[in-house]
């Protein structure tokens, strides 16, 4: 029983926040107690994680359904709800077709509840699903699938203790991924590590590095070119690895001959000698990880910020042995879940293309239809077509008009839908502008399986009550199905293991995996039925691609969309150790909130002394998109002519700053370049 009297149960689950995948458990004394990772177990958790079970129990959850009458939201029962979802839903399938619908699938809901969702968008006739790793990693999955054949983590958390050289770019696991800096990153460190950290501010990974390249945001590209530069110069690539796993190299070393180290530098604004330091330690190690982050993938440029990366692990043969790799760390709890069982545009489940005939049928033989073959819209591209060819949004545990760039533009598109359902906790910013909000479950009260950073499919276990008349989003989701399809007995499913053993036959990663074989650890995939385990290290003998080489490619630097005025500075935007994502559920605990109340805009003295700003004063940042408010923390932390806020608070919202021109391939919007105007905020 909790400090408020609610009863939870004691059953591991998975930690509801970041992608690290720690398992935890409810403790007496009214918190968390965590189990870090479902195979080594060693107690450990990070404030998030032990403030989990606060929002559960919050009291701005929603406990009954809401239906928009005459513009305000009355409480309505299920069955008008979901009927008025049928009508609306349905009506615009009836005029427009699905194609003028859009689903917002969940990072941070089970691959059950993701599997569902997208059976129901590609059941209903459309391939118009995406979730929020479209936002985060989209990049780094376009990139490394295109040469690797895979877009996960090439290596394993726990491998990454076993490297020699900790090439961390754009990423603060430190506060980002804090459990698993504390159990693989610092150990690999102290036990003689190096730690190149390539970001534009410092915080508390940098204080562990034994570099730090305090890079300008847009400047990945240069960076890691010149580090290749310097690679092929100094002769620290691996010529046989070259010779027997890589393709291109000749054109790649042409190219980067014609690199000049020092102009690549000085356009980073970086000191040329760290650049060479750092290659020297990537370089020279016997085992190299690159650790990735939304610092690279965040850019109009993301998916060549990657292919820069994948040529240094190329360049050095750090591909397909332990300690090394190319490891994308993935922000919420299950968003590689729910990529990999089908939440995309372009995919179906086990990242099937949809334009595959054969694909295609294979899913048909389960389902009893077959999915569209034009690959979908991606999630901002939605939002921009509201209300002309998209006339619908069916948004599923996801906060778009707060995560979504141009935030304020995201917000007013809503209200150009013919209608729009909301499944989730609070009466979140999108929900405001729904016709109907149905209230979901809690990562406590649900069960299911999610898929942390390193592919490891784990169990969350229900501990608490629903309450009222909240339902478990798998009932709502499939209860939905069964109304708004005419294939009624293909979501008839006797609970989530059901769903799973469906999902284990129609996406080939997963086959073989089981909810008793998972038990109370985790299966990894790719998994092999017949050994019964999953594979820890990718691309050791073949590529994913089924190649035994990966191209090498030359990248060339892609400048930002934004082109600052004179007297602006590039905002960038960023996470803490105390909260997550949009705050829907970090600022509603009362515990984080009182470790870290108040978002800041971090601005460096030279730039403050120049506007007049001090320490604490509240400042105005404005560009055309928009104008917040904020309180100065005036720090060398970050470069000069940079701003940093994080994308947690709704005010002040740094999406209402942030530019939506988007990477070509992959569609990731730019959050990590704007160019903002700082001032002080005048006095009324
Ligand atoms: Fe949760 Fe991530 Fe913290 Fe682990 S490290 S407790 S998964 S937020």
């Amino acid at each position: 029983t909790d400090p408020t009297g609610r009863e939870f149960e004691s059953n591991p689950t998975v930690c509801p926040f970041c992608g690290v995948g720690c398992q935890i458990e409810y403790a007496e004394r009214g918190g968390a107690t965590g189990v870090e990772g479902a195979v080594n177990a060693r107690g450990e958790i990070c404030p998030k994680g032990a403030a989990a079970f606060d929002v559960v129990d919050h009291e701005d959850r929603l406990t009954e359904p809401l239906v928009r009458h005459g513009g305000r939201f009355v409480t309505a029962p299920w069955a008008e709800a979901l009927d008025r979802v049928v009508d609306g839903i349905g009506g615009v399938v009836d005029r427009h077709g699905p194609d003028a619908v859009q689903f917002f699938a969940s990072s941070n809901c089970t691959n059950e509840e993701n599997y569902v969702l997208q059976k129901l968008a590609r059941v209903l006739g459309t391939n118009n699903v995406d979730n929020c790793a479209r936002l985060c990693h989209s990049s780094t999955v376009a990139a490394m699938s295109e040469r690797f054949g895979a877009g996960a983590m090439t290596n394993t958390l726990d491998d990454l203790r076993e490297t020699d050289c900790l090439f961390v770019n754009g990423a603060n696991p430190a506060e980002q991924h804090p459990v698993a800096f504390r159990s693989y990153l610092l150990p690999a460190i102290r036990d003689g590590a190096t730690l190149v950290h390539v970001d534009p501010r410092a915080n508390d990974t940098t204080e562990a590095a034994d570099v730090h390249l305090p890079l300008r945001p847009g400047t990945d590209i240069e960076v890691a070119n010149a580090i290749a530069a310097v690679l092929v110069e100094e002769g620290l690539v691996d010529e046989a690895f070259l010779a027997e796993r890589t393709t291109g190299f000749d054109r790649l070393r042409d190219r980067l001959a014609a690199v000049d180290v020092a102009a690549n530098a000085e356009a980073a604004g970086v000191d040329p000698e760290a650049i060479r330091e750092a290659a020297r330690a990537y370089g020279e190690a016997d085992r190299a990880a690159i650790v990735t982050g939304m610092g690279t993938s965040q850019h109009r440029c993301g998916t060549d910020n990657v292919h820069a990366l994948l040529n240094l692990a190329l360049l050095t043969g750090n591909v397909g042995r332990p300690g090394t790799g190319v490891n994308p760390l993935r922000g919420q709890n299950n968003v590689q879940g729910a990529s990999d069982v089908g939440g995309l545009p372009s995919v179906l489940p086990g990242y099937e293309p949809v334009t595959d005939a054969a694909a295609r049928e294979r899913v048909a033989d389960e389902w009893g239809v077959e999915p569209p073959s034009e690959p979908g819209l991606t999630e901002v591209e939605a939002t921009h077509r509201f209300g002309d060819e998209v006339r619908a949004a069916v948004v599923f545990g996801e906060n778009p008009a707060v995560t979504e760039p141009n935030a304020t533009a995201v917000a007013s598109a809503f209200e150009d839908l013919d209608f729009c359902v909301v499944i989730d906790l609070f009466e979140t910013a999108t929900a405001t502008h729904a016709d109907v909000v149905l209230p979901g479950s809690a990562w406590a009260e649900k069960a299911g399986t999610v898929t942390n950073t390193d592919r490891r499919v784990m169990r969350m276990r229900p501990n608490a009550d629903l309450p009222g008349n909240a339902r478990r989003d798998l009932d709502i989701l499939t209860d939905l199905s069964r109304r708004l399809t005419d294939r009624p007995e293909a979501f008839d499913y006797d609970g989530p293991e059901a769903v799973f053993d469906e999902l284990t036959r129609v996406a080939s990663i997963y086959e073989g995996m089981s909810y008793e074989g998972i038990g109370d650890g985790s299966q990894r995939w790719p998994f092999s039925a017949s050994d019964g385990t999953g594979t820890d290290v990718l691309h050791a003998e073949t590529f994913a691609t089924g190649e035994r080489t990966a191209p090498l490619a030359v990248v060339d630097p892609v400048p930002p969309a934004d082109e600052l005025d004179a007297g602006e500075l590039t905002l960038t935007t960023g996470r803490v150790l105390q909260h997550f994502n949009s705050g829907a559920l970090s600022r509603r605990s009362d515990r984080l909130m009182a470790m870290r109340g108040e978002d800041t805009l971090q601005i460096n003295p030279t730039d403050a002394v120049e506007r007049g700003i001090d320490d604490g004063d509240r400042v105005t940042v404005s560009n055309e998109r928009g104008s917040v408010e904020a309180t100065a923390a005036v720090t060398p932390a970050v470069r000069e002519g940079v701003a940093f806020c994080t994308f947690h608070y709704a005010d002040p919202l740094a999406n209402a700053l942030t530019g939506d021109a988007l990477d070509p391939e992959a569609k990731i919007p730019e959050f990590k370049h704007s160019g903002v105007a700082v001032e002080p905020t005048a006095d009324d």
